[in-house]
């Protein structure tokens, strides 16, 4: 879409009930929005003109990128986790969103990227030291192993935080804000699971450490 004011390099995201609505700066004044709905409204929202959409987009985002106008053809797709069954095939190994594709509502989808990409450059490198075949498949089972647990684990957590924020059932509304309230009070429990999201844990690629490989 284009806007009538900058949007300055600054993305917007607007959490709501049925998941993030967010713009996402491009070149120029053109920004790239990711509208989450159910799938009834979806079809309602996709088959309004294009008049009509830039005005509803317009109602969300309030005065921060000014008027909009849809330069596209509108996209909908369902929105779902889905992992890759292998990471890794002769030669070939799958990062990022290729590898795996959780759902926006934690923001981890880059974090698990950058992961694997040092995972990956780590166990190359090493290979490569011990002058072994950095593409063979032992190599690629190492970071395929390494790498399988955290974004399983990490799929499944955003998968289940998705189902929690999207229910309206006021008992489980109250259970999901009272468990956040814990821990954001619980100072280590807090600190351990963003060091986990960033992959600053022990048994994180050395990269991510801030370390030489
Ligand atoms: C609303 C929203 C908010 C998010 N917020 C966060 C956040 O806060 N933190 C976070 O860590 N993650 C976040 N993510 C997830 C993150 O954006 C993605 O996980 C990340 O961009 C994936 O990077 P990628 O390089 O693997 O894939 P992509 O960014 O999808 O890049 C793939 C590129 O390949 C190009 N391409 C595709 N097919 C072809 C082809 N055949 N030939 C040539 N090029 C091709 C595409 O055009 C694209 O440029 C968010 C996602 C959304 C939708």
């Amino acid at each position: 879409m284009n806007t009538s004011l900058d949007h300055l390099g600054v993305a917007y995201e607007h959490f709501r009930p049925a998941g993030p609505f967010a713009s996402l700066p491009l070149p120029g004044n053109r920004s790239s929005l990711v509208w989450t709905e159910t799938r009834e409204a979806a079809t309602h929202y996709v088959a309004m003109s294009a008049q009509q959409l830039a005005h509803e987009i317009e109602m969300v985002m309030g005065s921060s990128l000014g008027t909009v106008k849809i330069v596209e053809k509108v996209q909908s797709f369902p929105l779902r986790m889905q992992i890759a069954r292998d990471m890794v095939a002769p030669r070939l190994a799958l990062i990022g969103d290729a590898a795996h594709v959780v759902h926006p509502i934690a923001g981890q989808g880059l974090n698990l990227g950058l992961k694997d990409v040092a995972a990956l450059a780590e166990v190359v490198i090493e290979a490569m030291r011990l002058g072994m075949d950095h593409g063979g498949e032992d190599v690629l089972a190492r970071y395929q192993s390494w790498r399988r647990l955290d974004t399983s684990a990490m799929a499944m957590v955003t998968d289940m935080m998705n189902r929690l924020f999207s229910n309206d059932v006021a008992p489980v509304r109250a259970l999901r804000d009272l468990g956040l309230g814990l821990v954001d009070r619980a100072g280590p429990l807090k600190e351990a699971m963003i060091r986990n999201a960033s992959g600053l844990t022990s048994t994180g690629p050395r990269l991510l450490l801030g370390q030489p490989i």
